[in-house]
């Protein structure tokens, strides 16, 4: 029996050199032997050096410590499962759509709870001890995963929600004024012929500050003709407001706001015939009562 090694040299000729395969044998299997011995040592020792400082062949091997006690893994999973169950139930409650029942809460877990199937055909090995799958720290870390799925889904339905909220023209734009006219037809204070009066009119001194009634960027902040000193403000989703006869103006067009940010100062600037503010709400273009929307009006 032969060992054929072909070798590409400096030269373009190549070399073939045959050698004996005993000796090549006899020097892998020491090299082996090498190997595992101090592969076997070193891992050994590896395994050993947390526990003992001193490694020590005589003494038997020490079982692994836990940094918990099970009764502290089995406390902590218990409280987990509390959490787990009311990230669900709060879920539930403000409309996520992903409320499912958590596996944990469906069937107890343990090692009975899946009872393994067993081998149809043929089959065999030396018995081992049962790799459970549900470890105390792999159900707690299934469980962490589970809570922080849910808690993800609430904070964002919740983000969503209160962005929404803040979007919509709810706040009194301002405060302890008296509300002189109503939205619908009315009997015009300048032609003194009946007209539709499309927003609310709030009588107060001139410099009474003016809030924005929901959050949104400021799409206009200027001066017309009938309106005088005038902010609008774009909420999104096709609802506007409209801030008129302003004595000031403390925003600039294309200023984002947010609900209760002060926009303006009140004036009788434009078609007016005394300080206040003319405030509409505006729905796709139309306007519409802004009572529909203000709380405490
Ligand atoms: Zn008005």
């Amino acid at each position: 029996m032969a060992f054929v090694m072909i070798a590409t040299g400096a030269t373009s000729r190549s070399r073939v050199r045959t050698l004996s395969v005993r000796p090549l044998i006899a020097v892998a299997g020491v090299a082996a032997l090498a190997l595992l011995g101090s592969g076997g040592a070193l891992g050994y020792w590896l395994a050993e050096a947390p526990l003992r400082p001193m490694p020590s062949a005589a003494a038997a091997p020490e079982p692994l410590a836990l940094p918990f006690t099970l009764e502290q893994v089995g406390a902590i999973s218990a409280r987990l499962f509390r959490l787990e169950s009311e990230a669900a139930q709060l879920s539930k409650r403000i409309g996520v759509m992903n409320t499912e029942v958590p596996a944990s809460a469906r069937a107890p877990a343990g090692r009975n709870a899946r009872s393994p199937a067993e081998p149809a055909g043929p089959a065999g090995g030396p018995l081992l001890p049962e790799r459970s799958e549900s470890s105390p720290l792999g159900t707690i870390d299934a469980q962490l995963g589970r809570v922080e799925q849910q808690i993800a889904s609430v904070a964002s339905a919740a983000a969503e929600q209160s962005l929404a909220l803040m979007r919509l023209p709810t706040r009194l734009p301002i405060v302890g004024a008296e509300l002189t006219s109503s939205f619908g037809n009315r009997v015009d204070p300048f032609a003194h012929t009946h007209a539709f009066h499309a927003g609310l009119d709030f009588a107060a001194r001139a410099g009474t500050p003016i809030a924005s009634a929901a959050g949104g960027i400021v799409a206009f902040a200027g001066f017309k003709r009938d309106y005088g000193w005038v902010v609008e403000i774009d909420h999104g989703n096709g609802l506007a407001t409209r801030y008129a006869h302003a004595s000031e103006l403390l925003v600039r067009t294309g200023q984002v706001v947010v609900p209760g940010d002060r926009i303006a100062m009140v004036g009788s600037t434009g078609r007016s015939t005394g300080p206040h503010l003319h405030f509409e709400v505006l729905r796709s273009g139309d306007h519409v009562d802004p009572r529909r929307y203000l709380a405490g009006l």
